[in-house]
């Protein structure tokens, strides 16, 4: 089956399409119509679930003669979140500037700045930047001094507003969405910089293995789903969606890099343990040793401040093991970054995971 770098130029084309893409929790359906109408070109089956999630499924292929088994083993999953970080309005400023609450958890020293389009009820879009309350350094010195709160951001919206009523007649209201730009950079060095690549980034190498797979029209030993999921950043992700005969859950999803650790932008990370405990150790350590007798370059690590879609589906009493791994990425939940050899290597992963065989070779 095809891994080369032509596989890998696509991920990174749907990487770059998925983000700039919005898609904040509540508010995901675009993100899924994208995905849904990619797996309809590579003829994957697909269904939206309850809660507006996709779950596509790849029937298992019967046992070969070498490969012999009483009965099928239980389904597997592999499932990536659509959903992004970003705000929404949650009160007009006496000067029509747009107080905000945060959609997902991050610090407010990583989005101020960020230009940001302002979605109203009625689909209007205007453009705006999130600043502090006082941000100009020729009017005060609380743009060095102060801690930065959601009490004293603000969004600057583009539009010609000086009062609340202003705001109202807009038609910019409590409730609008915030998305923030991408900032989306393909380097010639390798490089994807660009906000939201978590959990895109797992989005487009589970694109990229049903692609391949669809292209070579293999099939994986055991019934196989790949769940999108559209609330992880709050904290629900996977909850919902997965199929009762799922026995091993994988979460495809991004490495941590940073000080004293592990990971890299350059490989797969293996999680062993994130916030929620220790994943599966007997697959963990199958992961470990695919990328071992495959030669994907890989990192095993420990995430300190870490959930996934995997705890909320065990949370919420899914019966079965779970693991994660996923593209190592810098700055996470700030200006992230990975390198296409991490999107080469996760997709890598995914496939000799979902052990490929027998269809047209
Ligand atoms: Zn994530």
């Amino acid at each position: 089956m095809r891994t080369d770098d032509r596989l890998t130029d696509y991920i990174v084309e749907q990487v770059v399409r998925l983000v700039k893409t919005p898609s904040l929790a509540g508010h995901t359906d675009k993100a899924i119509s994208y995905v849904e109408e990619e797996l309809s070109r590579a003829g994957v089956k697909h269904r939206r679930t309850g809660r507006g999630a996709l779950l596509a499924t790849l029937d298992g292929r019967a046992p070969s003669d070498g490969e012999r088994r009483a009965q099928p083993g239980p389904h597997r999953a592999l499932t990536a979140h659509v959903d992004t970080l970003g705000a929404m309005v949650k009160e007009p400023g006496k000067d029509g500037s747009l107080l905000f609450t945060p959609v997902g958890g991050y610090a407010l020293a990583t989005v101020e700045g960020e230009y940001v389009t302002v979605e109203t009820g009625a689909g209007k879009l205007f453009r705006g930047t999130i600043l502090l309350d006082e941000p100009s350094a020729h009017v005060s010195k609380k743009v060095t001094e102060a801690k930065r709160e959601f009490e004293n951001m603000r969004i600057r919206l583009d539009a010609e507003v000086r009062n609340e009523k202003d705001l109202a007649k807009l038609g910019v209201a409590v409730g609008d969405y915030v998305h923030f730009d991408p900032r989306c950079e393909v380097t010639e060095t390798g490089f994807i910089k660009t906000r939201h690549l978590d959990d895109k980034a797992g989005v487009a190498c589970l694109l990229g293995a049903l692609k391949a797979l669809a292209d070579s029209g293999l099939r994986p030993r055991l019934t196989t789903h790949f769940l999108f999921s559209t609330s992880e950043e709050v904290g629900f992700g996977a909850s919902a969606g997965i199929p009762p005969e799922v026995g091993e859950l994988v979460a495809v999803d991004m490495g941590t890099v940073g000080k004293g650790q592990e990971s890299d932008e350059y490989s797969v990370c293996i999680c062993a343990k994130d916030s929620t405990g220790p994943f599966d150790y007997a697959l963990r350590r199958r992961l470990v040793k695919l990328c071992r007798s495959q030669k994907i370059p890989y990192r095993v690590d420990v995430y300190p401040f870490y959930g996934s879609d995997a705890a909320a589906a065990v949370r919420a009493g899914l019966d079965a093991v779970t693991g994660l791994f996923g593209p190592g990425i810098n700055a996470s939940h700030n200006l992230e970054r990975t390198h296409r050899k991490a999107l080469a290597a996760t997709v890598r992963l995914v496939l000799a995971y979902v052990e490929p065989g027998g269809g047209k070779r």
